[in-house]
């Protein structure tokens, strides 16, 4: 017989059954964590325990009960977008969880849990499954036959009862290395009579029925998993059980959701009081009812615990939850007022007994919540009709794919975060651009960033002429007029903005840089220092002064940076349609730097260039270049025809109705940029560097015409020098080899003459070992021995003799050394210490040092008071005795 039980009573009922099984009931750690870098919340009821099940931590007692405030909403286990859609997942829900740490194991946890669920709250044997691990052959891990066989005890009737799964449900692991085990899941169907004659709840175990559904999952932790992958039985094993305390009630409670329980009632009917939307009349307002009623507690837990919604980390994602609780009251119950902060007073009675923070903390959150509500509900409306519009003009085209500017425009100017708008796309059947996205996002910060600079004064206009006419694919000079003109101070500094009716001056974009050059009037000539482009304007850059606007100017570009320029910008195509041809078509540009010096090209490739792979590409480059192909350009074409031709669209550029298309043999690419008519006119291509700049993504740098011509002679000459230098005569790398063998064969000879050395000092030294009240004490100057070589003499030392104490001093390059070694026997034994030593010492040669009880060294100013030092040692050994 099932009890009527309300939640509450349901709570307390499994604490005292756990307590009647010498279990401590301690409280729920909170639900957002502060000192675990891998989770932002907790989502489990083990979570709190981590270090306990690592070793790291003592548990208060070896039985452990509780129920924990979990959150679900990010990371390994995010249940977001199922919430409110279905009946039995929320955000935030409470689990109920049994522990054993090292004392009782799976016979224990599964009687228990059995004769809870059957003997104290009535569940129907009939309505239970259970699963054990299958096994892993692979894995060397046996069936779990000890589960099955204490289920089996526990079933009156355990033919088909009893289920076997695979790892992924049955198999629990901390993370990819530490404890882990099989668990055993209890499922339970809460099917009418008349469906459970239909069709046996076995079939629907782990198959996402919404009434055939998981209430506890009890883990097994008797493994540890190794970093090479092996499993490793654990000393100590235990237990750790997790049960939704919402499913439990709906299967106490008779109910079919969870939301039916009296956990959720009282809220529902606020909400429904609050808009005037009754649960279980339509499909859209229940969804919206179960969404507000599951995101509020999550809201509330989470800003009780001290989290408030913000742009980052945890709080963003609180305030995300906020906002889709808000967007379905909006869309699906017509509420356009704040009302989220109304509902906190009924959630505070109904949870506030169980956790007493929601009480205390009540208008808190309240007031937090109705200042979010407010802020994104007044910008939400504008933000819905802009997305039904895009999603109306996606869906005209046949697209299925919201650009990544759009969504950009609606997170930056309606407040949408990019994933409520993926989650609306999706709700729609379609997907957004999130590269598109983030590439938006970038360069917008990279704009506040400049903006922050710039002091913009206003323009002046001097006369009207409409938009900039760009005259600089055919001319590197042109008579022009100003048209406005303003100054700028970026960073304190200032400086002269022009526009131009008509201008040569090609405006930094698509990777290439801006031209430079003179406007020249009868009367003044102005340094155009760069050109840049803003909202289709070109603006030209001075640092000087204007004196007669009203002038006729004549625009004169840089025509050799301007060439430069246009050989590498030329030379750029020839080496992607090189690097397509030798590597293959997944070559695809990925960002161009074009300068008058050089030229930069990234691309999307997965290995490192092969020399022999580098110089098939600069050969095949150069070769176009003495094909001497003539530039081909076709300009206000559509995309389609662009395509036709063989031109690939570039990396993240947005282009308009039209394109140009430049082409150079095969060589065909949609650009904007200025180019040399010919390619013979590069001369050379000289790639002088590759390498990764990204995962996948690799970078290539090279030099063209006189540049090209520079490098490569730098390159020989540096060769010639070498070469005049080892007076080689035949190839220069077998004199380097020779060289190289030659210095190496040095090496070792010095390396043997030292080790002769450091003998013939150690015999020396020993010669002259005095006996001190038993120890034997070895001392002397060393002549010109670094103190490096001294370290080596008294590790030859130490290696030969026990009980021994050396005091060495070497002055070499003006420099005084001490080192002072006692032997291991003697530190242990006797408990000297060569760092105390050399303590006692070092101030005799004006100095300091330390070490190790069995060696240490000091340097210091003062040479001629190594023997003064030797002398203090030995009186240091006198006295310790
Ligand atoms: P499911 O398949 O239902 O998502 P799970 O395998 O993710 O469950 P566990 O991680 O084993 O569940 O968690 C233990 C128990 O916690 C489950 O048996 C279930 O009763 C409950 N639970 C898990 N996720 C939720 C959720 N989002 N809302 C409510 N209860 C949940
Ligand atoms: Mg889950």
């Amino acid at each position: 017989m099932l009890l009527t039980l309300k939640s509450h009573e349901l709570r307390q009922l499994f604490f005292d059954y756990f307590r009647s099984k010498d279990h401590l009931i301690v409280p729920s750690a909170p639900m957002v964590t502060k000192n675990d870098p891998t989770l932002m919340f907790t989502n489990a009821g083990m979570n709190q325990f981590k270090d306990i099940f690592l070793g790291n931590q003592q548990p208060a007692g070896m039985r452990i009960a509780n129920s924990q405030k979990c959150l679900r909403v990010s990371g390994k286990h995010n249940d977001l977008e199922e919430v409110g859609h279905d009946t039995y997942h929320h955000t935030m829900f409470e689990m109920l969880g049994n522990w054993s740490f090292g004392d009782y194991f799976k016979k224990e946890a599964i009687f228990w849990a059995w004769e809870f669920l059957v003997k104290r709250l009535g569940i129907p044997e009939e309505r239970i499954y259970t699963t054990v691990f299958e096994g892993s052959s692979e894995e060397n891990v046996p069936r779990d036959d000890e589960a099955f066989n204490c289920w089996k005890e526990c079933f009156s009737h355990p033919e088909g009862r009893i289920l076997e799964g695979s790892r992924k449900d049955n198999f629990w692991e901390m993370g990819d290395t530490g404890p882990c085990g099989p668990c055993s899941e209890i499922h339970i169907d809460i099917r009418d009579e008349s469906e459970r004659a239909k069709k046996p709840g076995f079939k629907l175990v782990n198959k996402g029925h919404p009434q055939v559904i998981e209430i506890w999952n009890l883990v097994f932790i008797q493994y540890n998993r190794l970093s090479n992958g092996n499993l490793e039985p654990l000393p100590a094993k235990h237990v750790d059980t997790g049960m939704g305390f919402e499913r439990l009630c709906m299967v106490v409670q008779g109910k079919k959701s969870s939301y039916d329980t009296d956990i959720f009632q009282s809220i529902i009917s606020r909400i429904s009081e609050i808009s005037g939307k009754q649960y279980g009349v339509k499909e859209s307002w229940d969804i919206a009812l179960r969404v507000i009623s599951d995101h509020l507690r999550a809201i509330a837990f989470s800003i009780a615990d001290g989290q408030l919604p913000s742009n980052n980390k945890a709080g963003y994602v609180i305030r995300r939850i906020l906002r889709r609780a808000v967007r379905y009251g909006y869309n699906n119950l017509e509420t356009q007022e704040p009302f989220l902060h109304r509902l906190v007073p009924v959630l505070a009675d109904v949870m506030g007994d169980t956790y007493p923070e929601l009480r205390s903390r009540k208008d808190h959150i309240a007031k937090v919540i109705l200042e979010e509500e407010t802020s994104f509900l007044k910008t939400l409306g504008k933000g819905l009709k802009l997305i039904d519009k895009k999603i109306e003009e996606l869906g005209k085209g046949k697209k299925k794919v919201l650009p990544g500017r759009t969504a950009f425009e609606l997170y930056d100017t309606f407040g949408f975060p990019i994933d409520l708008t993926q989650l609306i796309l999706k709700e729609n059947g379609l997907s957004t651009d999130i590269e598109g996205f983030e590439k938006e996002m970038k360069s917008q910060k990279e704009r506040s960033r400049k903006d922050a600079a710039v002091d913009a004064g206003d323009w002046t206009v001097v006369r009207e002429t409409g938009e900039t006419e760009f005259t600089g694919y055919t001319y590197t000079e042109d008579n022009v007029l100003i048209s406005k003109y303003r100054t700028i101070k970026i960073k304190g500094k200032e400086s002269l903005q022009i526009i131009l009716n008509k201008t040569p001056f090609y405006a930094e974009s698509g990777g290439q840089v801006g031209d430079t050059g003179f406007l020249i009037s009868g009367t003044e000539k102005i340094a155009v220092t760069d050109t840049i482009r803003e909202n289709n304007s070109i603006i030209h850059l001075s640092q000087g002064k204007i004196n007669d606007p009203f002038a006729e100017f004549h625009a004169v570009v840089d025509l050799e940076k301007r060439q430069m320029t246009a050989n590498n910008h030329t030379a750029t195509h020839l080496i992607h349609f090189a690097l397509r041809s030798v590597l293959g078509k997944h070559v695809e540009q990925k960002g161009s730097l074009v300068t008058p010096e050089r030229l930069r090209f990234d691309f999307s490739h997965f290995s490192k260039l092969t020399k022999e792979e580098l110089h098939k590409v600069e050969a095949f480059a150069n070769t176009m270049v003495r094909e001497s192909n003539s530039i081909n350009v076709s300009e206000g074409i559509s995309m389609t025809q662009a395509h036709e031709m063989g031109a690939m669209a570039l990396f993240g550029e947005k282009y308009g109705e039209t394109v140009r298309v430049v082409r150079f043999g095969d060589s065909v690419e949609l650009c904007g940029g200025t180019h040399v008519g010919n390619t013979g006119s590069i001369g050379i291509i000289k790639i002088v560097s590759e390498g990764a700049i990204a995962a996948g993504i690799r970078r290539i740098e090279a030099v063209t015409a006189a540049r090209a011509e520079e490098y490569i002679n730098e390159k020989i000459s540096s060769v010639e020098d070498i070469t005049v230098l080892l007076k080689s005569t035949g190839d220069i790398r077998d004199s380097v080899q020779k060289l190289l063998a030659e210095n190496n064969a040095l090496k070792k000879e010095i390396e043997k003459l030292q080790m002769q050395s450091v003998s013939v000092i150690v015999t020396e030294l020993e010669g002259k070992a005095v006996l001190i009240n038993g120890i034997r004490f070895l001392s002397g100057l060393v002549e010109s021995a670094s103190a490096e070589m001294l370290k080596t003499i008294a590790y030859q030392i130490r290696k030969s003799s026990e009980n021994t104490v050396l005091v060495a001093g070497s002055e070499a390059a003006e420099k005084a050394h001490l080192l002072v070694m006692v032997s291991d026997t003697l530190v242990k034994e006797k408990n000297i210490s060569a760092a105390a030593i050399i303590k006692e010492i070092a101030a005799e040669i004006n100095g300091g040092g330390g070490g190790q009880p069995f060696l240490a060294t000091a340097g210091g100013r003062n040479p001629s008071g190594i023997p003064a030092a030797i002398k203090k040692a030995e009186e240091y050994i006198k006295k310790l005795i």
